[in-house]
């Protein structure tokens, strides 16, 4: 049995239920206070091997460039700059395109498949480390990093499983402060660069007098002003950081970290990947995070887990995308409480465990048996936390249980 064999079975000999578990239940229910757990460890995606030839330099296209790009196209992957892409590949026509990639700008196109139709919008992934040793015997391996935005044009076939298609490299598109063209030179004195709650009032305070001559209000700007919503979801976010989490400060690189980490419906996620500026990905994401969210069965809406139950087991945040033995790609939300799930008989296993030191379990829905993930147990009994679980992000749909009040910018501010 591998790690992300999905096991879906209705034979109950097979599986236990979390609530019959008394110790299961009494170790889930609080937040792991303390962590020994190494988090940079997942980053390295260690169970890849540890042969891999690293590629040195980075390829950075030009915005709005046309040019052809082969495509790598995934039921539920949508690759957002900035994340890790590891890939295990056993096809062979996959492994002459990866292979090229390699010998050119090390440069492929990353494309979600999502109800049987290619979504036309994607992220270029940059190839930064591989192994492909003796093929007869490995498979090819490689970690990516997501780079830039792309829209596709025309999609060229070139047999089965070989596709590329004519792309335009999207714009990230900077808008300058919202009161730069009104500010009071007279208040530039008084301007810095908030780091915190106080120099955020004193901040606004400025702000305020500037606005005087302007036509809008001031919470008009606000809304506009990357800082003060990266400020805000850095707020919204501060548990996360309490657990070790890593929260970009940029403004653009925070805008695709939420993307890729909090929310889970491809849709949404597609939505704020067609985006080209910073500021609208922003807006949507904290109405997203204001919202109290839970993650049920994408199959049978059975409550799986609340939105705040995610803690970081890798610093590259909430959600990664780890490759198992077959070369299936998950992306995986951590988790340390869940309910509403079986954990299979099988005894615990290491083998290709994405967190070194933590042996998993298969774990499905209780109610329609399908396949939402892994639990994952510490092998050694100094390694804090004890136990989480990892959950398969295209297992789970988000529910809204709060919708957030019809209001105005002015109030989310
Ligand atoms: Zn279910």
């Amino acid at each position: 049995m591998d790690l992300g064999d999905t096991e879906s079975s209705s034979d109950s000999d097979d599986f236990r239920t979390l609530e019959n578990d008394e110790n299961d239940e009494h170790e889930e229910a609080t937040v792991p206070s303390e962590s020994t757990f190494d988090l940079t460890l997942p980053t390295t995606h260690s169970y890849l091997g540890h042969n891999l030839k690293e590629l040195r330099g980075r390829t950075l296209l030009d915005d709005g460039i046309y040019r052809n790009l082969p495509l790598l196209v995934k039921h539920s992957i949508i690759l957002f700059p900035g994340q890790t892409l590891p890939m295990k590949v056993d096809g062979l026509q996959t492994i002459n395109m990866l292979q090229n990639c390699i010998q050119k700008d090390r440069i492929f196109g990353v494309v979600c498949l999502g109800d049987e139709k290619m979504v036309r919008i994607g992220t270029t992934a940059e190839i930064y480390e591989y192994y492909d040793g003796d093929l007869g015997v490995s498979s090819f391996r490689l970690k990516a990093k997501g780079r830039q935005r792309f829209k596709i044009l025309r999609v060229i076939m070139q047999g089965y499983d070989m596709i590329s298609a004519n792309v335009k490299v999207l714009p990230e598109v900077t808008l300058d402060p919202p009161f730069l063209d009104y500010r009071l030179a007279s208040l530039d004195h008084l301007r810095i660069q908030p780091t915190n709650e106080q120099e955020m009032k004193q901040q606004e305070f400025v702000e305020k007098i500037d606005s005087i001559i302007t036509p809008w209000p001031a919470w008009i700007y606000k809304q506009y002003d990357p800082l003060r919503l990266s400020w805000k979801i850095r707020q919204h976010l501060q548990f996360l950081e309490q657990r070790g989490g890593n929260i970009p400060k940029d403004p653009i690189e925070l805008s695709f970290w939420v993307a890729q980490n909090v929310l889970v419906d491809d849709n949404e996620r597609i939505d704020l990947l067609n985006y080209d500026c910073a500021i609208e990905r922003l807006q949507r994401e904290i109405k997203y995070l204001i919202e109290d969210r839970s993650f049920v069965c994408s199959h049978c809406d059975a409550f799986i887990a609340h939105q705040s139950n995610m803690f970081p087991m890798s610093k590259e945040g909430l959600q990664s995308t780890y490759c198992n033995g077959v070369g299936d790609i998950y992306e995986t939300i951590t988790v340390y409480h869940a309910e509403g799930l079986k954990l299979s008989t099988h005894p615990p296993s290491t083998e290709y465990s994405w967190f070194p030191g933590y042996a998993w379990t298969i774990a499905n829905c209780k109610n329609c048996y399908s396949h939402m993930g892994w639990k994952f147990t510490a092998v050694d009994s100094n390694l804090k936390p004890k136990s989480f679980w990892g959950l398969t992000r295209k297992s789970l749909k988000n529910r809204t249980n709060k919708k957030p009040n019809d209001t105005t910018e002015g109030q989310l501010l």
